[in-house]
């Protein structure tokens, strides 16, 4: 019925091309030439419709050449009434169609055209054949070769089995996987004429479908250790009729079995298979072609006689040689391989993990390298900056070295020539007024009580570092200590006209202090505010407190600390004028014990200065009743404030 059907379709075409001629006009021109072109199977046949695209396009740039194209459909019609009918409807449509030359496409075609070769009711009478994929093992009649060239197919796809063998050893056996074409048919005609040239132990075995699904049942058998599989037909899916797709139907086998497979046809390449022989159609296409044109352009075929098939290659899938261990190195040297990367490397699996290893390792080791510069680099920043400090240190103790040499000298110096003079008057009978008497004591009082201090500071600082330096905290007033302390110094910045002021916020303000070690803090502060300003100038001391701190503040409006050098002063021995520019005494100790007694009271200590305007210190403490101590062993101590205050003020 089918059949039919397209008879009358034919029919029909054939009609309607008899009213009108086939190629149009008829061209008297004899450059005009008209092909007709055979294909043995079906339009969606994918390598020979490749070999026609490559035939066209190598035919594009010759408008003279008019091609017309017949599919046989032998896939769908293989028997002899079909053909016959076919042929006879060719006989029809073309019979008054001037085409010069047949060329067929695989053996069914070339058979079709060569029946008709010398039958005067053919339309192939006498006409020029070119051919392709005839089996090398047709033999033609003197005559018939007058007509007929094109290219014999080697088809030797008994390399292909050697390949097999060579690349994976283990096999044994092939399954050669056909349909039932003539290029199938021929393909296991050489294999078994040839089947000499293979190893004793290698075993051929032929698997003839139709259908996908026959072909799965038998690989179901299989031992995919010792066997691989050879695609050369084309199947169709028993459900649909049509071609089962060439991917799905690799997927499906490897479902079964994680078998090689190989193929000889380019439509499975890249699907799946490891590789193949494979006949490049469009390459094929393209060298028919360039046989065509030079017959036309030599005006005959006696030049062009007949040439083994061209277009064959070796072909493989790089992802595929890996996933069966195949070693690279065995492939031939012309093989394509297809899906390989610029960067991927043909080397075997094996050799794949040593060159991962080592990249591994070179990268580790690099940044091993790199990771060890940064240490370096860091240990370098790290031992320059000891090295500043180091540097730093050893500078401080030279400036303090020279400091305290002198610290010690000047009321050393002005304490002998004191007494010196004192001892010259009495030795000379003289008569010493009282007045000068009085002087020369209240010097040598005035430059021990430098001297205390400094011996004083000196030794807080060794008990500081060794640890010994303790706190004996107990309530007290805060207001009070901090009053008598300014009190008891106010006539030493009047001799300097320096005004200080008092102010608190309240009268009582308890909390858990040392007395004698936050007098000496406030002590220290103040005289070096009478120190550093000026005459006339104005000293404020406040108090305030919330409920939780209480903040001490003094302020002066001497001569101020550089803003780079603020942060410096709670140094040990930092003193923001060198000694040998300096206007006042000091040892650079005192900032640095009042930091460390606040602390030890875990408050805290903030300046605020500005050159030329004034230096405010704020003492932060806070507010608490926890006595440390009991009051029977309070700090009482029998020592006067006035003293204290004497020698604190000493060096102003
Ligand atoms: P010193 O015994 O030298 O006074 P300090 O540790 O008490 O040592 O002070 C360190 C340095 O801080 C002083 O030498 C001085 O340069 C600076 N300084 C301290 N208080 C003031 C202030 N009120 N005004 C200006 N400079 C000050």
């Amino acid at each position: 019925m089918k059949n039919i059907n397209r008879l009358l379709i034919i029919s029909l075409i054939i009609f309607l091309s008899s009213i009108t001629n086939i190629y149009g006009e008829t061209k008297d021109n004899k450059d005009i030439h008209n092909i007709l072109l055979i294909n043995s199977y079906d339009i969606d046949n994918k390598w020979e419709n490749s070999i026609n695209d490559g035939f066209k396009e190598s035919m594009k740039n010759n408008p003279n050449i008019n091609i017309k194209t017949e599919y046989l459909d032998i896939r769908n019609n293989n028997n002899e009434k079909y053909l016959r009918d076919f042929e006879k409807l060719l006989n029809t449509k073309y019979r008054d169609s001037n085409f010069d030359m047949v060329v067929t496409i695989d053996d069914e075609a070339f058979n079709l055209a060569r029946k008709g070769l010398l039958n005067k009711n053919s339309i192939f009478y006498k006409k020029i054949i070119v051919t392709t994929g005839v089996s090398e093992l047709i033999s033609l009649t003197s005559e018939e070769k007058e007509y007929i060239t094109g290219f014999m197919d080697g088809r030797s796809k008994i390399e292909l089995i050697k390949l097999i063998t060579r690349l994976q050893p283990q096999v044994k056996t092939i399954n050669v996987l056909i349909d039932d074409t003539n290029y199938c048919k021929d393909i296991k005609d050489k294999l078994l004429g040839n089947r000499y040239l293979l190893d004793d132990h290698i075993n051929l075995n032929f698997i003839e479908a139709k259908y996908e699904n026959e072909i799965l049942e038998k690989i179901e058998d299989m031992d995919e250790n010792n066997e691989a599989l050879l695609i050369c037909g084309v199947f169709k899916d028993k459900n649909t009729y049509d071609y089962a797709n060439s991917e799905e139907f690799i997927s499906k086998i490897k479902k079964i079995k994680h078998i090689p497979i190989y193929t000889s046809r380019e439509d499975y390449i890249g699907k799946g298979v490891i590789g193949g022989y494979i006949d490049m159609g469009s390459e094929y296409g393209k060298s028919l072609g360039k046989m065509v044109l030079k017959i036309y352009k030599e005006e005959g075929i006696s030049s062009v006689p007949f040439i083994n098939r061209v277009g064959a290659n070796y072909m493989v899938d790089y992802n595929q040689i890996y996933k069966y261990d195949i070693n690279p190195s065995d492939l031939p040297e012309e093989t394509i391989i297809i899906n390989k990367k610029p960067y991927d490397l043909l080397i075997t699996k094996n050799e794949r993990i040593q060159v991962y290893l080592i990249i591994i390792v070179l990268l580790i080791t690099m940044l091993y390298i790199i990771t060890m510069m940064f240490k370096h680099r860091k240990n370098n920043i790290k031992n320059k900056k000891l090295y500043n400090i180091a540097k730093e240190r050893e500078q401080l103790k030279t400036d303090f070295i020279v400091n305290m040499s002198h610290e010690l000298r000047t009321p050393l110096n002005i304490i002998s020539s004191a007494s010196t003079l004192l001892e010259m008057k009495v030795n000379k009978n003289e008569k010493v007024e009282k007045e000068y008497i009085l002087d020369k004591v209240e010097r040598i009082n005035k430059n021990s009580n430098r001297l205390r201090r400094l011996i004083n500071n000196l030794i807080d600082i060794t008990k500081f570092d060794s640890g010994f330096y303790e706190c004996r905290c107990k309530n007290e007033n805060i207001v009070y200590v901090v009053e008598d302390i300014v009190f008891a110094s106010v006539d030493y910045a009047n001799e300097k006209d320096i005004e200080v002021l008092f102010d608190t916020d309240a009268e009582e303000i308890i909390t858990s202090i040392d007395k004698e070690k936050i007098e000496r803090v406030i002590l220290n502060i103040l005289s070096n505010a009478i120190k550093f300003t000026n005459e006339n100038g104005k000293i404020e001391v406040r108090i305030k407190h919330d409920d939780k701190f209480v903040y001490i503040s003094l302020k002066d409006n001497g001569i101020g600390i550089p803003k780079e050098k603020v942060d410096q002063i709670f140094h040990r021995f930092y003193q923001v004028d060198s000694i040998l520019s300096r206007k006042n005494e000091g040892s650079g100790i005192g900032l640095c014990i009042v930091d460390e007694i606040i602390k030890m009271h875990n408050g805290k200590v903030e300046i605020d200065s500005e050159e030329n305007k004034g230096t405010t210190f704020e003492i932060i403490l806070n507010l608490s009743n926890d006595d440390r101590i009991d009051d029977d062993t309070d700090n009482k101590t029998d020592r006067n404030i006035n003293d204290a205050v004497k020698i604190e003020m000493a060096n102003i």
